[in-house]
């Protein structure tokens, strides 16, 4: 489908109020619902259960990942353990090796606890993934690309191997989104979001989200929604709509700006490895070209001077690239992992995973690309001069 048959199907998927003609969905902002008599109602009994305002949303999310049903949650990491309560003590995970950090720790901290084990593998290569499946195994779980830098795994590949052995494929299609890569259509079976970057897009919201390739999956994550209760409170879900309605559009315009941003980096000296799947030089560009539209906005590099200090200079340096966790907004964000998302991981275990101590990672937004170009050359012009000066301020200690 086109981006501009993805908008239309988008748009109009959103509906028209039926009571009013209001052309915006209403926020029910309401616990409970007035019953004719016990049982019977319209549909809505409690908001925790069942909300209109959210179930517009969930039928949103239904439709953008083609799946049997979506749910919408408080967060990303409540939609990651709605997905885990679907398993049992004694059951194993087979997990990309650098997922993201949250969703290592409530893996660790919270599910090991509870007989839950996971085995952490490097997905881009399917023979690891062969090697590691057993009948204990009930998840495979990736995302694609990973975060910060950017590996891809084929997910038609992997839903193949989990098929062997009745394991579920869960792919945590984030840093995508369902404008460049519908997991579903490739033969996952559980799609997780963390709404609060591209799909909300504003960097307004804490959101998340699962869609279920099955009606059995569908009523199991129904369930669990409903009784552990993370749910999405009707603003956030009207805002997540709100998002959800420019979605194409944003990310046509993320993905532009990241391959003008990409292809002049990659003739900057101090830059020593750039990590984009657009790039033909990226280690998974083939599958990445396979099974995306398009590459998304993160764009991961580290420096020749690979060091913390140095990575840090650069961060504040920029002026419309905000220092900032997150991504996938509107405003550009850039963050030095070292430092901020992987600090609580050991830095040896960390330096293995490709998170070097100067890695930067970008978060590509809507500006106009040529003013970001001149941010980044400005900054890295700074960070040059001032490495020149120590050199000669050591050179005449010396
Ligand atoms: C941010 C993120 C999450 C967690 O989402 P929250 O909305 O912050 O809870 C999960 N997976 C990925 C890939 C993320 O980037």
């Amino acid at each position: 489908m086109t981006t501009q048959q993805l908008s239309t199907q988008i748009i109009h998927s959103i509906p028209v109020d039926p009571l009013t003609g209001a052309i915006s969905v209403p926020i029910y902002q309401t616990s409970t619902f007035v019953q004719e008599a016990p049982g019977v109602h319209k549909g809505f009994d409690y908001s925790r259960t069942n909300n209109p305002t959210r179930k517009i949303l969930e039928d949103i999310l239904t439709n953008l990942e083609q799946g049997d049903a979506g749910f919408a949650f408080a967060s990303g990491l409540a939609a990651v353990d709605a997905v885990l309560k679907l398993l049992k003590a004694g059951d194993e995970i087979l997990a990309v090796d650098d997922i993201y950090g949250g969703s290592f720790r409530i893996f660790t901290h919270i599910y090991q606890k509870f007989g839950i084990t996971v085995k952490y593998i490097n997905t881009t290569d399917i023979t690891e993934v062969i090697e590691h499946i057993s009948e204990q195994t009930k998840f495979i779980w990736i995302e694609t690309p990973t975060n910060p830098t950017l590996k891809v795994s084929d997910i038609r590949a992997i839903s193949a191997i989990a098929k062997t052995v009745d394991a579920l494929l869960v792919v945590d299609n984030t840093f995508a989104s369902p404008a460049l890569q519908q997991p579903i259509l490739l033969g996952a079976d559980i799609v997780i979001h963390s709404a609060t970057k591209y799909l909300g897009g504003h960097s307004d919201i804490i959101a998340g989200a699962v869609i279920t390739k099955t009606p059995e999956l569908s009523e199991k994550i129904k369930f669990i929604q409903n009784a552990s209760g993370t749910i999405l409170a009707p603003f956030d879900s009207w805002l997540l709509i709100r998002g959800i309605e420019t979605l194409p559009l944003r990310i046509q315009k993320h993905c532009e700006n990241a391959v003008q941003i990409a292809n002049y980096l990659k003739s900057e000296p101090l830059i020593d490895k750039l990590y984009y799947p657009g790039l033909a030089s990226h280690h998974n560009h083939l599958i990445a070209k396979k099974q995306q539209s398009a590459f998304g906005s993160v764009i991961s590099f580290t420096l020749k001077t690979d060091t913390l200090e140095a990575a840090q200079e650069f961060v504040c340096e920029t002026q419309l690239f905000k220092l900032a966790e997150s991504l996938g907004g509107v405003k550009s964000l850039l963050c030095h992992p070292a430092q901020m998302t992987h600090k609580s991981i050991p830095a040896p275990t960390r330096q293995a995973a490709g998170v070097a101590d100067s890695l930067i990672r970008l978060s590509v937004g809507l500006e106009d690309a040529t003013d970001l170009i001149n941010d980044l050359k400005q900054a890295f012009k700074k960070v040059a001069l001032n490495q020149k000066k120590t050199e000669i301020l050591t050179n005449t200690l010396a």
